[in-house]
C-alpha cells in the first residue's frame, strides 16, 4: 500500500485523526530510526543503585570498558526514597500527577551521582533526555546518563485505582528506548532474571529464560520483575520487539548482555 502526502493532507483535514484510514496512511512511510546504534540500560533504583558501594562500582567499571564497544544511553531508577515518598503523600491523599514529580526527584537524584561516578571518564548526566546534546554525547564519547522517570509529571496518566504512578522508570527508559529506534533493552536488576514467583517473598521458584508478553499474562507474572505497563507498550512496539533483565550483582553479565548472548531473562512482544 503506497499513500502519497496529498492522500494524507487530505484525510487530515476530513477524518477524526483516530480515524483507521487516516492511521494506516500516516504510518506507511518506512521505518526510521533516530538512534539505531545505541542501546538503553536501566540501572534499578532499588534493585542496585540503593546497595550503594557494592553494588555500584563493579558496574561503573563495566560501562566503563563497555563503552569502547558499544553506544550507551544509561537510564537510572528511583527505588526505596521514592517509595518512602509516596507512601507519605499517598497518606496525604495527593494526586498520581504529584508522585510521578516526586518519584522523578528521585530518578534525578541517581542520575547525579551515577553522573559523577562517570564524570571523570567524560560520561556525563543530562537534565532530560529529549535530544538536546544526547546525539553529540554519543558520538564523542558513546555514553550519556539520563533520569529513566519519564517527564509526564503532573500530567501523569492517573492508575485504574490508587495514585501511584502506572508510567515510571521501567517505562520511561522503555520509551526512549522505542522512541529513538535503539538497538537494545536491558533493565540492570539485582535477579538473574523471571521467576515463576517472586524470589524474594517465595520458596520454590524456577526460572524462565525466556517468555512472551502473552504468556507471561498467562502465567500471573504481568506485575512482577517490570512495570506491567510496559509490557503493553512492549507488544505495541515498532522497533523494540524484546527486552533483556538481567542480575547486574554479577560481574560480566552487562558485558555479556551487550555482546548479544542471551543472560536472563528475554521477554519479546510476540
Ligand atoms: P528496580 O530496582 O529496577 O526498580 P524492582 O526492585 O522494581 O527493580 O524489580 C526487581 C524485583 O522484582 C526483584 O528484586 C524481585 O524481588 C521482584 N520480583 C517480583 N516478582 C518477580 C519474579 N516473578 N521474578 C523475578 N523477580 C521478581
Ligand atoms: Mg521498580
Amino acid at each position: 500500500m503506497s499513500h502519497t502526502t496529498a492522500e494524507l493532507e487530505e484525510l487530515l483535514m476530513q477524518r477524526s485523526l483516530s480515524d483507521s484510514q487516516l492511521q494506516a496512511a500516516a504510518s506507511a512511510a518506512a521505518d526510521f530510526r533516530i538512534l539505531p546504534d545505541a542501546t538503553v540500560i536501566k540501572i534499578g533504583g532499588q534493585s542496585i543503585i540503593d546497595r550503594g558501594r557494592s553494588a555500584v562500582y563493579p558496574l561503573i567499571d563495566e560501562i566503563v570498558s563497555a563503552r569502547k564497544a558499544h553506544k550507551l544511553l544509561i537510564g537510572t531508577g528511583a527505588g526505596t526514597r521514592a517509595r518512602h515518598l509516596y507512601s507519605i503523600a499517598a497518606g496525604l491523599n495527593l494526586p498520581a500527577g504529584v508522585l510521578s514529580q516526586l518519584g522523578a526527584s528521585v530518578a534525578d537524584q541517581n542520575a547525579a551521582m551515577l553522573g559523577q561516578l562517570l564524570a571523570k571518564h567524560g560520561i556525563s548526566a543530562v537534565d532530560g533526555a529529549g535530544l538536546s546534546a544526547v546525539p553529540l554525547y554519543l558520538a564523542e564519547v558513546n555514553a550519556v546518563v539520563f533520569s529513566g522517570m519519564p517527564p509526564y509529571g503532573l500530567w501523569m496518566r492517573p492508575p485504574a485505582s490508587g495514585v501511584i504512578p502506572p508510567y515510571r522508570t521501567d517505562a520511561g527508559c522503555f520509551l526512549l528506548a522505542e522512541q529513538f529506534g535503539c538497538k537494545a533493552m536491558i533493565y540492570v536488576k539485582d535477579e538473574d532474571g523471571l521467576y515463576t514467583g517472586n524470589p524474594k517473598t517465595t520458596k520454590h521458584v524456577n526460572f524462565i529464560p525466556k517468555i512472551s508478553v502473552e504468556e507471561m499474562k498467562a502465567k500471573g507474572l504481568q506485575d512482577s520483575i517490570l512495570e506491567f505497563p510496559v509490557l503493553d507498550l512492549l507488544k505495541t512496539a515498532k522497533h523494540i520487539p524484546q527486552v533483556q533483565i538481567i542480575n547486574g550483582l554479577v560481574p560480566g553479565n552487562l558485558t555479556r548482555a551487550l555482546a548479544g548472548e542471551h543472560v536472563g531473562t528475554i521477554i519479546t512482544a510476540s
